[in-house]
């Protein structure tokens, strides 16, 4: 496996395995990219291991991306795990690891914006402003750098995936996106970098988020299409030490929100404070009566 840490080292990695590529296939090779922020768990290595059976050649990246983050956020604080990154990159059979400082995707001087208005504007980007800004910037950068096939991203930042799939068609970028389901803990919980945070007793209550989730799930399925009834059955399920931020049914590519009906393929989404710990899920209704 090779690690790069400045964009001419992954260029230079990139242009030698794909020549030695070519030669063992006898065509262009495939190759994949999964962008993650390290403080790698089995959802991330989900998508590396989805990566590897669709690809020819596998990049990980791993970058606490600052610009992603509010000046009240949690940039400093985010664990990074490099070395077990590493070694997890290495058993999955990852080819190349870029894992760039911030000087390198940032030198000084640096001054563009990516935006994408209107997927930004609710939800995750009405709570944490500027943050799919930083997202879609990082991303267009990453996807500039690596130029990957195919790129491997979460059901769990259900959102994420909707603006960084527009800015995708919207710049022409030649890449195809995959959405991978979401990994969970035992008791249903997403698993996240951010699950750490919590303490033993929030890490209990969390699990009532997929709980919530499933019930509306299991209601849309027995037939019940009222936003109001499944909201509301949904909130019964939530613990009461959680914050609700948001719950909301919204139509899977627009994420306008339905307020009367929903339909087969509608996202539920939940953003929520459990203590100062901001967590999100969300779950596909289908499979409807
Ligand atoms: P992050 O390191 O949090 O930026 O996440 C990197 C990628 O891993 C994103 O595409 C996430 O959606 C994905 N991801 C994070 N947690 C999970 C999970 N529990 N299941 C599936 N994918 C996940």
């Amino acid at each position: 496996m090779l690690v790069a840490k400045t964009i001419d080292e992954f260029r230079t990695f990139r242009e030698r395995l794909v020549g030695v590529k070519r030669k063992e296939l006898n065509r262009e090779p495939v190759v994949g990219f999964v962008p993650t922020m390290g403080n790698l768990h089995l959802g991330h290595l989900s998508l590396i291991r989805a990566m590897r059976t669709g690809c020819d050649l596998s990049v990980v990246s791993i970058y606490v991306n600052p610009t992603q983050f509010g000046p009240k956020e949690d940039f400093a604080r985010y664990p990074r795990t490099p070395d077990d990154d590493l070694a997890s990159c290495e058993q999955e059979g990852v080819d190349i690891v870029f894992m760039p400082a911030d000087e390198v995707m940032y030198p000084v001087g640096f001054q563009t914006r990516v935006s994408v208005n209107e997927l930004s504007k609710p939800f995750e980007g009405e709570l944490r402003p500027g943050h799919f800004d930083g997202v879609a910037l990082v991303c267009c950068k990453l996807f500039n750098i690596v130029r990957p096939h195919k790129t491997y991203f979460g059901q769990k930042d259900y959102q994420q995936f909707r603006v960084v799939e527009r800015m995708v068609k919207d710049l022409n970028m030649p890449i195809e996106m995959i959405m991978c389901p979401i990994v969970r803990e035992e008791d249903g919980l997403a698993m996240s970098s951010r699950n750490s945070y919590l303490t033993p007793n929030e890490r209990k209550e969390a699990s009532s988020i997929y709980r919530a989730l499933s019930e509306i799930k299991r209601a849309f399925q027995a037939g019940e299409r009222k936003v109001s009834i499944l909201t509301s059955l949904g909130k019964q399920f939530l613990s009461t030490s959680i914050k609700l931020q948001y719950l909301a049914i919204v139509d899977a590519y627009s994420f306008e929100e339905r307020n009367e009906t929903c339909v087969e393929g509608d996202v539920v989404l939940i953003g929520c404070l459990l203590g100062t710990t901001h967590l999100i899920d969300n779950i596909i209704l289908e499979g409807g009566a």
